[in-house]
């Protein structure tokens, strides 16, 4: 079998096949064999597990996800790599490859449609492994978290700087409405860094692979998780504005209404939205819902 992580098997495989790299597809093939092992780690795959991953692009990771995973469902957006996919994983029973894209997938509809007993107990949860497209990072992650799938850990890789925002605290630069999504639904950690170096084409910025556990239980106790999304967005929806200005300008309700809701949860007004915790925002948003019903 030959080595994925060769750049001249790389640009063998790659011209033989007359394919054309897609920057604009997130195209950037990994070809370090140590950082593709330590993804694979940080996800605790045994032969029980069902993996899905997303862009498997020339399939190096696919092909070490399925040594340690139960099986490993691919999904990938570009046809062009399907005839290589074909040559790179076609000699493994526990790899398969789905053409499309990821954001309009329903990922447990397609567990569902696939797995068998030997994946353990039914219903057992499933795990995102990628080295995900950076042009939709966000987009994705949000279509796995709030899609409601039965995910339990998701390892991906992406810019160093979102991987930075998902695990950023109160009151950072980096702090935003994405943190308080991502640490709403999961608990997420910087597992390593990789520099540009190790991919072919390497990309602009450098990259981290974060892994997001999912919560079994919401860290707050929300009245209505929409309105607490909306108080979030309406909060971060001008930084440099205070709170009571930030919300006011969202259009939700009136500057009184803000004001009265801020003073009974008894957070100061002129304060920034991002210097908010997780447990003052659901305090927020519940006493706002109660506000308005
Ligand atoms: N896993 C490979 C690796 O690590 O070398 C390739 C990763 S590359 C950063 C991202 C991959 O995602 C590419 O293969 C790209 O074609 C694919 N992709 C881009 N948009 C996608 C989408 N919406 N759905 C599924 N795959 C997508």
């Amino acid at each position: 079998m030959r080595e994925l992580t060769s750049p001249a098997v790389v640009r063998q495989i790659i011209n033989s096949h007359g394919f054309k790299v897609r920057k604009a597809l997130g195209q950037n093939f990994l070809l370090d064999a140590n950082i593709i092992d330590k993804i694979v780690d940080a996800a605790h795959l045994t032969q029980k597990d069902l993996v899905f991953e997303i862009g498997p692009g020339l399939g190096v990771l696919t092909r070490r996800i399925a040594q340690s995973a139960g099986k490993v469902l691919a999904v990938e957006i570009d046809q062009n790599l399907l005839p290589i996919l074909d040559e790179t994983l076609g000699h493994l029973p526990n790899a398969e490859v789905v053409h499309g894209d990821a954001l309009k997938i329903n990922f447990d509809q397609l567990a569902a449609d696939r797995t068998d007993k030997q994946f353990g107990p039914e219903g057992k949860a499933y795990k995102l492994v990628a080295n995900l497209p950076y042009y939709i990072t966000t987009p994705i992650l949000m279509h796995m978290l709030t899609g409601g799938f039965n995910l339990d850990i998701l390892v991906v890789m992406m810019q160093r700087e979102v991987a930075e925002r998902l695990q950023a605290s109160p009151g950072g630069k980096d702090y935003g409405s994405l943190s308080v999504a991502v640490q709403y639904y999961t608990v997420p950690e910087v597992v390593i860094r990789v520099p540009k170096t190790v991919f072919f084409p390497a990309p602009e910025v450098d990259s981290a692979v974060i892994r997001l556990t999912r919560r079994k239980v919401p860290p707050v106790t929300l009245i209505s998780e929409e309105t607490f999304f909306k108080v979030v967005r309406a909060a971060f929806g001008q930084r440099r504005k205070t709170l009571i200005n930030s919300l006011t300008g969202s259009g939700l309700a009136s500057k009184e209404t803000w004001s009265e809701v801020l003073v009974e949860t008894g957070i100061n007004p002129t304060r920034r939205g991002e210097t908010l915790s997780l447990d003052e925002f659901a305090a927020l948003a519940n006493t706002f819902e109660m506000s308005i019903r």
